[in-house]
């Protein structure tokens, strides 16, 4: 059964109501739910599962389940007796958390504006975010500090919109603008837009303006191989 993914359509969602349906090893299984399960190099959300009753369950990580699944994986020391399933519950996500993400995530969408070449890598925490490039030019820490710099001053737009694989094959233009070959097969495609600074097939949560991302810079440039450059970013101390 799938859960409803309401942070897909609004990342800025910091919580929801909801019906528990599962509850097993495997995690605790929602009809919808606004916490971010790890994927795409975004870790996945905590939070916590609150009851009719008053009882909050913590959520440490959420992870992808099979057919659509998102599960709530709740701390190891909870005991999980009693939970009925059917019952209510509203989800609410570690928002300083999530936000950190949400501020990383779109600074690394503004590192692939900035360094165009592929990317073979990519991890985004709360504490930092590191991206890989296939390339074998050497990279300039503080340019690339103040390249991001300019882009969160200039306050761009961030927004999505999902366009079927058919609109994707009659638009070749598309794609040649895109960083990403998006994937096919699922029917559509989500794309994130950062108005004038970049478009690419994207799941993952975002900010909704450049500006929202704050302080951000670069603090470590590794060559991780032969043909990989990483680029670490952190928050400004
Ligand atoms: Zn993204």
């Amino acid at each position: 059964m799938s859960t409803q993914d309401l942070f897909r359509e609004d990342a800025q969602l910091r919580d929801c109501a909801a019906t528990l349906l599962r509850v097993d090893e495997r995690g605790l299984l929602l009809d919808r739910t606004v916490f971010y399960p790890q994927g795409g190099g975004q870790a996945g959300d905590a939070g916590t599962l609150t009851l009719a009753d008053g009882r909050e369950i913590r959520i440490v990580d959420t992870r992808k389940g099979e057919d659509g699944e998102i599960l709530h994986l709740a701390a190891p020391e909870l005991s999980l007796e009693g939970l009925v399933v059917g019952s209510p519950v509203t989800a609410r996500i570690d928002w300083e958390r999530r936000h950190a993400h949400m501020r990383f995530h779109t600074a690394t969408h503004l590192l692939c504006a900035l360094v165009p070449h592929p990317v073979d890598g990519c991890s985004i925490t709360a504490g930092y975010a590191r991206l890989d490039f296939h390339m074998t030019d050497a990279l300039d820490k503080d340019a690339l500090t103040a390249g991001i710099a300019r882009l969160v001053a200039g306050a761009h737009p961030v927004g999505h919109s999902w366009i079927s694989d058919e609109e994707l094959d009659a638009n070749p233009g598309l794609v040649r603008s895109m960083s990403v070959q998006p994937p096919r097969g699922s029917g559509r495609v989500r794309l994130l837009k950062i108005e004038g600074v970049d478009l690419q097939p994207c799941g993952g949560t975002h900010v909704a303006n450049t500006a929202e991302i704050g302080a951000v810079v670069v603090t470590k440039i590794e060559k991780k191989s032969a043909r990989t450059r990483r680029v670490v970013l952190g928050f400004a101390p």
